[in-house]
């Protein structure tokens, strides 16, 4: 069965008694070499366990599943169940659970199913809840290898922003403390069945196997990241005091100083890392 063929994917959902249902972010892929790369790439070895974030009808599941040792697909419309059971049924190594992934305990799934292997994440993800689903996965506590999600196309580029640049935004500060960020291929809007109305990108996160930085304050780190964001077009020193009542100007330009930057600067120049150096001069 050719699950990228729209007329397949008309004729399963109409036997489900089912319609695309915009407020889960339905958009499924219909161009089949998509599934197949982004199952490829996702992860270096097929000795793991792989976490699928929303199957849909179940493409990228299959894909998945006939590289990697074990499948566990998450997804919250019920009424996807019957189809995915269908079009899974050639495969013994995936398992499907109707579930809301904002709520499934993470570290309890992959006690109970990684067998002791490695675990890595591949979605194209739901867009109305991306964020939300990657703070979800980096604060779990799991220590994923790779996380590989297909995104709308302007998120992608905020996630993989280098420092300095227009895209480079709090997000991609947060998550360059949990790993790198790459932008793996664009993905046109007519890939889709819906077409949603702007493009989309996949990007592939390896994420530090130990952590990379370790700050004093690890809240405080976070803080100071959110404050410079927040207030986007003040300088740093400005941003930062603000929030910190505490903290003087001349102790935020100090610790600039010391960090290599200019009193000056503004928190859109500052890389993870110097995050990390400020929060550590600061706290
Ligand atoms: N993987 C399929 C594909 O590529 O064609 C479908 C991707 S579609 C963009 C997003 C999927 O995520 C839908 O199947 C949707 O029902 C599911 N979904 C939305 N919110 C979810 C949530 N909170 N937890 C789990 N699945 C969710």
């Amino acid at each position: 069965m050719n699950l990228c063929n729209p007329n397949t994917i008309r004729a399963l959902m109409e036997e489900a008694g089912i319609a695309f249902r915009k407020d889960y972010g339905q958009n499924f892929l219909i161009r089949p070499d998509i599934p197949e790369e982004i199952a490829e790439r996702c992860a270096d070895d097929a000795d793991r366990l792989i976490l699928e974030i929303g199957p849909g009808i179940g493409c990228l599941t299959a894909e998945l599943a006939t590289r990697y040792r074990k499948v566990v697909a998450v997804e919250i419309d019920r009424g996807l169940i019957p189809v995915l059971g269908k079009t899974l049924a050639d495969f013994d190594n995936v398992t499907v659970l109707n579930e809301d992934i904002m709520k499934v305990d993470l570290r309890a799934l992959v006690d109970r199913y990684a067998d002791g292997c490695p675990v890595s994440v591949a979605a194209n993800l739901p867009y109305y809840i991306t964020t939300p689903i990657l703070m979800y996965l980096l604060e779990s506590g799991v220590r994923f290898s790779t996380i590989t999600v297909m995104v709308q196309n302007e998120v992608a580029a905020r996630l993989a922003a280098a420092p300095g640049s227009a895209d480079y935004g709090a997000i991609t500060a947060v998550l360059g403390y949990y790993g790198r960020v790459n932008r793996l291929f664009r993905v046109p809007a007519g890939c889709f069945l819906p077409a949603p109305k702007v493009d989309s990108a996949v990007i592939r996160m390896d994420l530090y196997p130990t952590p990379l930085y370790t700050p004093k304050n690890e809240a405080f780190f976070f803080g100071l990241i959110r404050a410079a964001f927040d207030m986007r077009r003040k300088t740093l020193v400005n941003a930062v005091t603000a929030k910190y009542s505490h903290l003087t100007k001349e102790q935020v330009s100090d610790a600039l100083v010391k960090i290599g930057h200019s009193p000056t600067v503004r928190g859109e120049r500052l890389s993870t890392e110097d995050f990390v150096r400020l929060s550590d001069e600061l706290a």
